[in-house]
C-alpha cells in the first residue's frame, strides 16, 4: 500500500495496496528492463481497427456520451460474434451491455449481484481485481485453488463442490485462466453447470482470453451449457482479442434481468466510456475468422518461444493452454520467495515478471510461482530469454 492511503482507506479495502501490475510496470520503467510483467502487447492491433477509431472520432461518432448500454453497432456486433463463434443467441438490445473494459464489468456485476455477507467462490490464483471487487461489494471471498499436476494447473471439482455453502451467492469463474493458463474442459464446465443448477448459483464468467487457446484446448462459454443461459453473466473485452488494452472496451452478455441489474451498478460507475472506440471495436468483432486464427497462431508460437527460453534458463514451466501468460516455479534456482525474486530480477538481468503469490489468499500457496507474459515482439522475447539464461542457476 502507498504510505499515504493507509490512514484514510476504509476497512473493506484495508488489505489492498497498489496493484502488482502497476508496481512491476513502474519497476520496469525505472530500471529500463524488459517488461514481461503486466499483460499488454507491445504491438498495436489491426491497422484497419485503429483507422476505424480515427474515422469515428473525425466523423463525430461517439465524441459525446454514447448510449448507456453501448452504441447499437457494438451491441449488434457482440451479439453476432456470440452467434457466429458459439451458436449463442443474445438480443443486442436487452442482453448486451458495453462496459469500461472487463474490469468495470467485473466490478458492476459483483456490486449489483452480491449482498453484504454473501460468499463468492473464485478460482485461485485469482486476477487481482476479483478480490478487491468482492470486498467492495461486501462479499466474502472463498478461494478454490487450482493446483499443479503433471506440468499444468487443474481444478479439483470435489473441492469446488465442497466450497459451496448455503451462503454462496455466485461463482466467479475465469477461463482461459489468468495467471495459470488453465482452460476448463467441456467435462469440467458441464460439472460446474450441474453444480450451479443444483445449488441455484449465479455464475459470473470472465472469458477475456476466449480467443487465446492453444493445442487441443477449446474455449466453450459456460452460458452454452444446460440451465446456464439464465444464471450466467459472461464477460469479455476487446483489450486482449484486438490488442488495444488502452481503449478499455469490454462487455457483458446475459439474460435481460441480469443485464439490467448489472447496468444499474454500471451507470453509477462510469455511466459510459470510450465512445469512438466502441464503433471501432464493432468493426473489429466482424473481422473474418482469419484474423482470430492468425492472432492465435502468432501467440501460440510466442508461447513456445518464451516457454523454451524459460526452460533453458532453468525455470520449471507450467504449460499454459490459454491466455498470454506462463507461470513458472523458481525452486530450481534455490529460491522460494517470488515477490523478492521479482523485485531483484531487474537488477540481476534486466527483466520484469510478476509474482503469483499476490494472487492467493494464502501467499504460501504460490510463494515460488512467477508469471511471465509472452505478448511481446519476438526479438524482445529472445532478448529476455537470453538475459534470463545468463543468470541461470
Ligand atoms: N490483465 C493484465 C495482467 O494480468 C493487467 C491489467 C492491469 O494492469 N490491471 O497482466
Amino acid at each position: 500500500m502507498t504510505s499515504s492511503a493507509r490512514p484514510f482507506l476504509n476497512r473493506r479495502l484495508a488489505e489492498f495496496g497498489t496493484t502488482i501490475f502497476a508496481e512491476m510496470s513502474a519497476l520496469a520503467l525505472r530500471t529500463g528492463s524488459i517488461n514481461l510483467g503486466q499483460g499488454f502487447p507491445d504491438t498495436d492491433g489491426p491497422e484497419e481497427v485503429r483507422e476505424a477509431a480515427v474515422r469515428a472520432l473525425r466523423d463525430g461518432r461517439g465524441n459525446q456520451y454514447p448510449p448507456g448500454p453501448g452504441v447499437p453497432e457494438l451491441r449488434a456486433a457482440v451479439a453476432a460474434h456470440q452467434k457466429r463463434r458459439y451458436g449463442l443467441t443474445v438480443d443486442p438490445d436487452t442482453e448486451v451491455l458495453v462496459t469500461a473494459g472487463a474490469t468495470e464489468a467485473i466490478a458492476a456485476a459483483l456490486l449489483a449481484l452480491v449482498e453484504p455477507g454473501d460468499e463468492v467462490i473464485a478460482l485461485e490464483p485469482y486476477y487481482d481485481s476479483y478480490a478487491a471487487c468482492i470486498a467492495m461489494a461486501g462479499g466474502a471471498r472463498v478461494p478454490v485453488t487450482l493446483r499443479p499436476r503433471e506440468g499444468r494447473f487443474h481444478l479439483d471439482l470435489d473441492e469446488l463442490r465442497d466450497a459451496v455453502t448455503d451462503r454462496t451467492r455466485l461463482l466467479l469463474l475465469n477461463t482461459p485462466h489468468n495467471p495459470t493458463g488453465t482452460v476448463l474442459t467441456r467435462g469440467e464446465l458441464a460439472a460446474i453447470a450441474e453444480l450451479a443448477v443444483e445449488r441455484d448459483l449465479l455464475v459470473v464468467t470472465d472469458e477475456v482470453y476466449e480467443h487465446l487457446v492453444f493445442d487441443d484446448a477449446e474455449h466453450i462459454p459456460l452460458a452454452t451449457f444446460p440451465g446456464m443461459r439464465d444464471r450466467t453473466v459472461t464477460i469479455s473485452s476487446a483489450g486482449k482479442t484486438f490488442s488495444f488494452t488502452g481503449w478499455k472496451v469490454g462487455w457483458i452478455t446475459a439474460n435481460g434481468p441480469l443485464v439490467s441489474a448489472v447496468r444499474t451498478a454500471k451507470q453509477y460507475l462510469t455511466y459510459v466510456s470510450a465512445g469512438p472506440f466502441q464503433y471501432a471495436i464493432a468493426e473489429a468483432l466482424r473481422l473474418p475468422d482469419s484474423y482470430f486464427d492468425g492472432f492465435r497462431a502468432d501467440l501460440h508460437r510466442k508461447r513456445d518461444l518464451l516457454g523454451d527460453g524459460l526452460r533453458a534458463a532453468g525455470f520449471e514451466v507450467y504449460q499454459p493452454q490459454g491466455t498470454y501468460f506462463i507461470t513458472t516455479d523458481i525452486t530450481p534456482f534455490g529460491e522460494k520467495d517470488a515477490h523478492a525474486f521479482c523485485r531483484a530480477l531487474p537488477e540481476r538481468c534486466g527483466v520484469v515478471a510478476v509474482p503469483n503469490s499476490v494472487f492467493y489468499d494464502d501467499p504460501d500457496a504460490g510463494r515460488s510461482q512467477v508469471r511471465f507474459t509472452f505478448c511481446k515482439r519476438d526479438d524482445v522475447l529472445h532478448e529476455a530469454a537470453d538475459r534470463l539464461h545468463r543468470m541461470a542457476p
